[in-house]
């Protein structure tokens, strides 16, 4: 069993099951996408000699100081957009994984007697040391060094994204998802269109612990092919599942909730790119 995710560790390694590239306007699109992160490490002796060669796993357990990882990470599902001067935003796991906010417990003071009386506080509170068991993370994608970011009262041009264009480029992927023990569920997407006058990226964070709380945080990038500057908003939403009432069959779809549940924050930047 060992031997055979050995094999194919070292073969996604390689090859990524699936990518795709799109120039448009000076920009290139691109993203990577490939299986599940084994939960074996493919070659102990390698890791442990030469720990710039070590296998997807031992990397992310050496980065993160996480004590456990969520039960689906994709560690090759990148997406890449670059700047005509050479510029790139990035989303990828590792990075997102990265910015969970560690020790910190995570369920806020709003809820804690429905937590308190939840079984997965009982379970958590005896096995594992505070850290964030819901993977939330604040991360808004990986910028190069020649990004300059700074606050903004520009916004999304919501209109031009309801204009009926035509998608040139579009893809969505998942970067990881756990089910917290069968207490609900804590997932990170990511998807990008491009359309001839733009291109959007949503990148979602959605946390629902059920009977608790449910948070949902979106990182938006856009950018108008007119401008010479990206516009990126991050804002967070969360409540009680009390809070909203809406028919619990409807709680698995983050984008039924979003609109039912209060904004507790949001930012937004303006992202250029100096030219080398
Ligand atoms: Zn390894």
């Amino acid at each position: 069993m060992a031997a055979e995710n050995a094999k194919d560790d070292a073969e996604v390694g390689r090859l990524p099951t699936d990518s795709e590239d799109f120039e448009w306007q000076g920009w290139k699109f691109k993203y990577t996408k490939s299986h599940i992160l084994h939960s074996i490490c493919s070659s102990p002796e390698k890791c442990k000699s030469t720990p710039e060669e070590q296998c997807c796993l031992c990397l992310y357990t050496n980065c993160l100081q996480l004590s456990h990882l969520p039960e689906m990470v994709f560690p090759k599902n990148i997406l890449t957009i670059s700047h005509p001067s050479g510029g790139k935003i990035e989303f990828n796991t590792l990075d997102a994984l990265k910015s969970v906010e560690n020790g910190k417990l995570p369920i806020q003071v709003a809820c804690s007697e429905e937590w308190k009386e939840s079984r997965l506080a009982e379970h958590l509170e005896e096995k594992i040391k505070p850290f964030d068991w819901t993977f939330s993370t604040n991360y808004k994608g990986t910028l190069s060094e020649d990004a300059v970011v700074e606050p903004t009262e520009e916004t999304i041009d919501m209109e031009m994204l309801k204009r009926k264009e035509k998608i040139l480029f579009y893809n969505e992927m998942m970067l990881y998802e756990d089910e917290l023990h069968d207490n609900g569920i804590s997932s990170l997407t990511v998807k990008i269109r491009v359309m001839p006058s733009s291109f959007f990226i949503l990148q979602r964070f959605f946390l629902r612990v059920d009977g608790v709380l449910v948070r949902i945080n979106d990182t938006r990038v856009f950018h108008d092919f007119t401008k010479d500057f990206v516009i990126r908003e991050f804002t967070n939403k969360e409540c009680a599942v009390k809070d909203i009432k809406l028919p619990l069959t409807l709680f698995g779809d983050p984008n039924m909730l979003s609109p039912h549940m209060p904004l507790k924050s949001s930012t937004t930047e303006k992202i250029t790119f100096r030219i080398k």
